[in-house]
């Protein structure tokens, strides 16, 4: 890797620079917590956490970041990874018309997504056709042909004698028939997952080969998600699922939960009872409210952008070179001063606030107080730091001019030179233990 020995040099002054079991500790019991209040399953918890615990160890800290936040952040990662990193549209088959499947329990919000997706496939200048094979309530087939005339788009329907694998069947048939782009298909759910409701499903999926078989999941359901989609993977195979009711207050772990379990995405989401309530799945978004922790996720991305590998590569070619000078010091104070208050960004740290005010207070006036005398320095005396170390006069009026005494100024003098010939012999390679420059 490049041989960041800057940052190094930085880390050491600030605390690790590598991600360890002790220094992700309480991180670690945060993610587990934000998980399990997000409603995600508990098994499925211990696993994800499991692989990301150990795929982070040892990795390197961001400048600028704690271990712990930066833990946060992988997490948030292998989220959105697991989640599918991009949102993957729905299926079409290459001989229209594509086949839908609806399938999920009773009240979960199947009827309202067919002809959510009808809307989202008409704005796409699709047409399609509903298909109502819920013959057990006497209202659901009136609800889907009410929802198709707000929507124009028509139902095929046999009323309730009809045999739901026969209603599917047939009007499928009148799909190809009518040329519709895509026929979906609203079936029945019980409040349980029962044997029959099962075996129909089975039944209907083998008469009309869907090419989706979506999973309608009311994402209130919680921790029970990953039962359900274990048994509707298992028994009826999915291709990917709808999570409903996203408008509510919950934080969404039943996507994490159906994702782990049957591998499939998901690929809407329901966010309201109105028809054009659907919108696309995010991974990211959805990461981000599963953890709940947006705070610590915004500011190492902040870290990561502000700290581009370029400026890394041009500050090494400097420190070999001993051409490392008050300017990038200030630059890189900067960076973290950017990245907002010491004490604001540790607050966002889960666990963090064992940290005394005192502390952090000392370490906030000490980068003010180094910036402030910095700042009161010549572009000379910046880039010659020896001409500060050989003129008390020009050190006094730096102090005079930072509002800090001699003795402080003449402090950070000698403190930056032996940093910087610390860092100089690392950058040759100098440093027992450390590999050649450039190396490594
Ligand atoms: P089904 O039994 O699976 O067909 O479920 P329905 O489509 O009949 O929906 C059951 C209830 O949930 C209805 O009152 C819907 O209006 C409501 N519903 C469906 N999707 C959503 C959603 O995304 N958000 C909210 N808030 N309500 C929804
Ligand atoms: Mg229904």
């Amino acid at each position: 890797a490049l041989s960041d020995r800057l940052e190094s040099a930085w880390k050491t002054l600030r605390g690790q620079d590598k991600i360890s079991e002790s220094n992700i500790q309480d991180a670690l019991r945060e993610v587990r917590r934000a998980l399990l209040e997000a409603d995600v399953n508990l098994q499925v918890v211990k696993d994800f956490i499991e692989e990301v615990r150990e795929s982070a160890l040892g990795a390197e800290v961001i400048t600028g970041v704690q271990p712990d936040q930066q833990f946060i952040k992988i997490v948030h990662d292998q989220l959105v990874e697991i989640m599918g990193a991009t949102n993957e549209p729905l299926a079409e088959s290459n001989k229209p018309p594509t086949v839908i499947l609806m399938a999920g329990l009773q009240g979960t919000g199947k009827t309202t997504a067919t002809a959510k997706l009808a809307l989202h496939l008409r704005k796409q200048e699709q047409t399609s056709l509903l298909v109502a094979t819920d013959i057990y309530r006497p209202a659901a087939i009136d609800q889907l042909v009410t929802l198709g005339e707000q929507i124009d788009v028509p139902v095929f329907q046999l009323g309730t004698d009809a045999n739901p694998v026969e209603i599917a069947r047939q009007g499928l048939a009148a799909a190809r028939e009518q040329n519709v782009d895509t026929v979906i298909v609203d079936t029945a759910g019980r409040l349980q997952i029962d044997p029959e409701m099962m075996s129909e499903l089975a039944d209907i999926k083998k008469a009309i080969k869907p090419d989706e078989t979506l999973l309608v999941v009311d994402a209130m359901t919680g921790q029970e998600a990953a039962n359900l989609t274990q048994t509707f993977h298992d028994q009826i195979g999915i291709t990917g699922a709808i999570l409903t009711k996203m408008d509510g207050d919950t934080r969404g772990g039943a996507a994490l939960s159906i994702r782990q379990i049957s591998g499939k995405p998901i690929k809407f989401v329901g966010v309201g009872e109105k028809v054009e309530a659907l919108q696309p799945f995010y991974p990211d978004r959805m990461a981000s409210r599963i953890l709940g922790m947006g705070d610590v996720l915004t500011l190492v991305e902040k870290a990561q952008e502000e700290f581009d590998i370029a400026d890394a590569e041009k500050m090494q070619k400097k420190i070999m070179e001993a051409q490392f000078d008050f300017t990038d010091f200030l630059k890189q104070m900067r960076l973290l001063k950017n990245m907002g208050s010491l004490g604001g960004v540790m607050k966002l740290i889960p666990g963090m606030n064992k940290i005394s005010n005192s502390q952090l207070q000392e370490g906030e006036t000490k980068l003010k107080q180094t910036e402030a005398m910095i700042n009161s320095m010549t572009k000379e005396e910046r880039k010659n730091p020896q001409l500060l170390s050989n003129s008390p006069s020009r050190r006094r009026r730096i102090a005079k001019g930072s509002g800090y005494t001699q003795n402080d100024v003449g402090k950070l003098v000698t403190e930056f030179q032996r940093m910087r010939s610390m860092m100089q012999q690392m950058g040759q390679g100098q440093m027992p233990g450390m590999s050649p420059a450039g190396g490594g």
